[in-house]
Parts: C-alpha cells; structure tokens; sequence
C-alpha cells in the first residue's frame, strides 16, 4: 500500500478530529468557523486536543505493534484500557467525549469477554470515525473480515456494517489512483447536509465535503463548518480525503498544532513498518527461498514495491540475521547491469 496514501488517511482522521470537536454539538450555522486548531470550550482543552475518534484509532494502532500482528481480543482491551485509563487520551489519564454505544459495549466486554456487542438500533458512526487502521491491516494481510470484526466490538449492527464496507470501497478506489463520487454532491445546497452522529449521515456529509471541493483542506474546512458531529465528520472526511490526496496534502500547521503530534507520527510510523513486516515481508523470504538471490532492486521488481519499500526488507533481512554482508573490494552487478557495492550471503539456516 502506498505509504503517503495510507499515512494521509490516518493523520486526516486525527487532524479532522482535533479540528471539528471545538464546535461539536452546534448547530449547522452558530458556531464561529473554524480554519486552525481552537479551543475546546466543549471540554475545556487547549487547541490540538483529539478526541475519542483518535484515541480508539491509536487503540488498534497500539494493539497492531504491541502483538506485532492482528489481536482482536487485544484491541478490545486496548479500548477499555483508553476508557478506564486513559490510554492514548489527549488528557492524561482520562477518556472523553465517549459515545453511549461505545461505552455499553466496552463495559460488557470488560464483564463477559464478548468481542460482538451493541444492538441494532445503535446505528451511530463510531466505527467509522476510527475505521483506517483497521482497513489498513484488513486490505495488508488480505483478510477482509478484519473490519467487520474491529466495528462488531462496539457497533454490532448490519446498518453499520454495511457502512463500514461502503466506506471500504471508498478507500479502496482511492488507494488505487480513482475518486469516489459516492453521496451527495453540488445538487445538494449545504443547509440540506446532514451533520447527524448516524453512520449514513456522517458518511454522507464527510462525502459532500469530498465532491464539493478540490483540496484536502478547501474539504476539511467544509467538513467541520458543518457543526452537529462535526469532530466525527471531519475524522470520516479525513480518512477519504487523506487517502485520495495523500499525506503530502494536509496542512502542516494543522499537524504540527495537534498536541504530542511527534509521538502520534512515531506510532503511525512503527504501525505502518509492522503491518508491512506482517505483510510483506514472508513475501520476501519466500522470493529468497525461490530464487536464490538477495538484492534490493530483485525484490523491489519482482515484488513490485517501491525503493524505500525495498531498502526496508533488506534492513530487516540483515538486522534479523537472514543475510549477511560481504565485504569485497570488486564492483558487483545486478542482473541488469547495475552495479551495486554491497553483496550478502544468504543464511540458509535462517529459513
Ligand atoms: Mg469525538
């Protein structure tokens, strides 16, 4: 998965989070208009502050590095750790800004060890609004149920479910270089958006902000402007936006003004390098295993993944022992001709 497309799509979510939760619960036109991260009067923290939508996505992220690889029963304890402690809150030692559904589901899950939870009438967006890391590891490790199970843990409804895979599609047209026009588009004036914490609503809105605009913050500042859920709004706008435009295309002084913004980039990076070891990296070892050949442009084409992609597998391969370096004084060529000065021997015993 391109790393920009994936990086935006979880920065968006953070960004849109701390950026709309200051005039949540307003209505559509009293609220000031929002363009930099403000005060919360909501919960009286300074700018920058994320809320719940941040906290459970850094929840799965956390979980994915911690086991190095998927562990639902894990980032459901990941999540009452956030709501009983704190864990990966904004303000130290405490949750906020906790949605009833998220809050009955996690309580039965402390109690009964249940990993399906909630009704059906809980039809909310709170699995949408922290969606991406779980798409992430679902599209990585091929397995799609993945999504369906990390919503089940909270919002254990077919209304959601079906949202969930409708916003999955949405990124996976966006991973791949299209754009979605899923939902309300220009036909639809503003003060018909909905701005409702219900899934389809809050889909529709973050998408109406997507269609109508050209860039990802022109997108944002629609998003969020539309008061109600509008931290949700702007986290669901994020994620779409961010894997359609790409990391590169959020402001940087929006991800500069959110609070510990160098930790947060730190977990997403250790979390994108995990699930690319969890993902990529047997592919790897098997090409190694078939062709007998270790170099960084072989694995790159063969496999078909990008330079740094590439250098990253090497540096795994050497730091985990599977090969190590020759030295040489002589000028090595690749099969094309390239020369390259770095020959390893493969540790056969390794494998
Ligand atoms: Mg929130």
């Amino acid at each position: 998965m391109e790393r920009d497309k994936v990086k935006g799509m979880l920065w968006g979510l953070i960004v849109g989070d701390a950026l709309g939760s200051p005039i949540q619960f307003t209505d559509k036109d009293n609220h000031p208009w929002i363009t930099e991260m403000e005060y919360c009067p909501v919960f009286d923290v300074p700018a920058g502050y994320w809320t719940d939508d941040g906290s459970m996505a850094m929840c799965i992220m956390d979980s994915f590095v911690r086991k190095s690889g998927y562990d639902i029963n894990d980032v459901a304890e990941t999540f009452v750790r956030w709501l009983k402690e704190g864990y990966l809150s904004s303000i130290e030692g405490r949750a906020f800004d906790i949605g009833n559904a998220t809050f009955a589901s996690l309580s039965k899950f402390s109690e009964t060890g249940s990993l399906v939870n909630g009704e059906e009438s809980s039809q909310g967006n709170g699995s949408i609004m922290r969606f991406a890391p779980s798409y992430i590891v679902s599209r990585s490790l091929n397995r799609p149920e993945i999504v369906r199970e990390v919503s089940d843990v909270t919002h254990a409804s077919n209304r959601v479910r079906e949202t969930c895979d409708v916003l999955a599609l949405i990124l996976d047209l966006h991973m791949a270089g299209g754009r979605s026009c899923y939902g309300p588009g220009a036909e639809t004036p503003r003060e018909k958006v909905p701005n409702y914490g219900w899934c389809v609503d809050s889909l529709n809105a973050a998408m109406w902000a997507f269609n109508t605009t050209n860039t990802f913050e022109e997108g944002m500042i629609a998003a969020v402007n539309l008061g109600g859920d509008s931290d949700s709004i702007g986290a669901i706008y994020g994620q779409i936006a961010g894997a359609y435009y790409g990391f590169d295309a959020i402001p940087e002084r929006w991800i500069k003004a959110v609070k510990t913004w160098k930790d947060i980039d730190a977990l997403i990076e250790k979390f994108l390098d995990a699930v690319e070891r969890k993902s990529v990296f047997p592919k790897v070892l098997d090409l190694i295993r078939q062709t007998k050949k270790v170099y960084c442009s072989h694995i790159q084409r063969e496999l078909g993944l990008g330079y740094n992609q590439a250098s990253r597998m090497m540096d795994w391969l050497k730091e985990e022992g599977y090969v190590s370096l020759v030295e040489n004084d002589k000028e090595v060529l690749d099969e094309e001709g390239r020369s390259f000065t770095d020959a390893y021997k493969i540790n056969w015993a390794k494998f």
